[in-house]
């Protein structure tokens, strides 16, 4: 690349290769003005292809950061719902079962009672009776709080899934926002190819500046 000292204007010639990223410091052999020369921006053509590259990955990060936040807001809605009305529902159906059984389960042992003091024969049919009922009513509120203690452990298994698709959503929220800020501060989409940080001045380069006519 062609280079020309800022204060007395004299030029000269430097190989890109001799630039290394983070530029260099030059002495002028003319007037030993110390300058700092950095590598050309690369052409228009490849910089415009990493700015829509850099620019493409900012909508994809969008669009993710889009769906997880309905993802998100579709699993806080589920666990809105199953904290505060199934699992409620499903704990006051098995308190209900709990106080029916318990009543059968009363009404069976005072029936046994009754028949082991009871006289006459029509007293103990009716009993029998009795007792065969109360036994069939204990199977099954047993069986059916057996079922609703299954569909309480099934609904804490759906909420803890759901509130792990939350963090799961939370931190492709995160991960995305921080890739577009990453790309929304990258130099390529801010269109200036920039070198800021200058190195020491490098006495083979400085000695080929000076070589240079
Ligand atoms: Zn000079």
């Amino acid at each position: 690349m062609d280079i020309k000292c800022p204060k007395c204007g004299k030029s000269g010639r430097i190989a890109d290769s001799s630039i290394p990223a983070e530029g260099r410091n030059l002495k002028c052999p003319e007037c030993a003005q110390i300058f700092t020369v950095t590598r050309q921006a690369p052409t228009q053509d490849a910089s415009d292809t990493q700015k829509s590259k850099a620019l493409n990955m900012i909508e994809d990060a969008r669009d993710r950061i889009k769906r997880a936040e309905i993802g998100k807001a579709e699993a806080e809605c589920e666990i809105d719902k199953i904290l505060n009305t199934e699992i409620p529902q499903t704990k006051k159906h098995i308190n209900d079962c709990q106080i029916s059984l318990s009543k059968s389960q009363v009404q069976l042992e005072e029936a046994i009672l009754c028949l082991q003091t009871a006289n006459d024969l029509e007293t103990k049919k009716s009993l029998l009776r009795t007792i065969d009922i109360c036994k069939k009513n204990v199977a099954l509120l047993s069986d059916s709080k057996i079922k609703l203690d299954n569909v309480l452990l099934a609904q804490n298994q759906a909420l803890e899934t759901y509130k792990e698709t939350s963090i799961k959503y939370t931190s492709v929220i995160s991960a995305s926002t921080e890739t577009i800020n990453r790309l929304s501060n990258a130099s390529i989409v801010n269109s200036n190819i920039g070198v800021t940080d200058i190195s020491t001045p490098d006495d083979s380069v400085k000695k080929k500046l000076e070589a240079t006519p």
